[in-house]
Formats: C-alpha cells, sequence, structure tokens
C-alpha cells in the first residue's frame, strides 16, 4: 500500500490541483461531501472522514492515513 501514500502525497490528486493543472475539464471542484472545495487540505478533514488526518500521519502511513486512503478510495477520490 505503499503506492497509495506517493499517489496521494507526491501527485496531490485533488479536484483543485488537477483544475490548475487543466486536467479537469468541469467547473466543480467541490469534494464529494459537498462542503467545500476539495484541497488536500480539505481531504485531510473532509467530514465524510470517520477521523481527521495530517501530513505527518499521511507521510507516516499509519492507521489513520491508511483508512483515509480507503475512504478517498471507496469515494473515488
Ligand atoms: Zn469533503
Amino acid at each position: 500500500m505503499a503506492d497509495a501514500t506517493f499517489y496521494y502525497t507526491g501527485t496531490r490528486r485533488c479536484k483543485v490541483s488537477l483544475k490548475k493543472w487543466g486536467f479537469l475539464k468541469d467547473d466543480d471542484v467541490n469534494c464529494v461531501c459537498g462542503t467545500e472545495p476539495q484541497t488536500m487540505e480539505h481531504l485531510l478533514r473532509c467530514p465524510l472522514l470517520e477521523q481527521t488526518c495530517n501530513p505527518e500521519g499521511l507521510a507516516e502511513y499509519n492507521d489513520v492515513a491508511k483508512e483515509c486512503v480507503q475512504l478517498w478510495q471507496k469515494h473515488s477520490i
């Protein structure tokens, strides 16, 4: 699962970044939870997560980070 960490921390695959880089065709950068634009910061504290994550946890890929990544995958984020 180390690939997942690289995937999310290395590429910062959030809609706001995708939009900035021109990879997102539509103008909807809101997260699937519908509360905020989907920035990387938002992904770590998205209300869909059972526990909020932080960049340190993601770097270590601890248990909380694993749950976040699983939820992102479940919601196709
Ligand atoms: Zn969200």
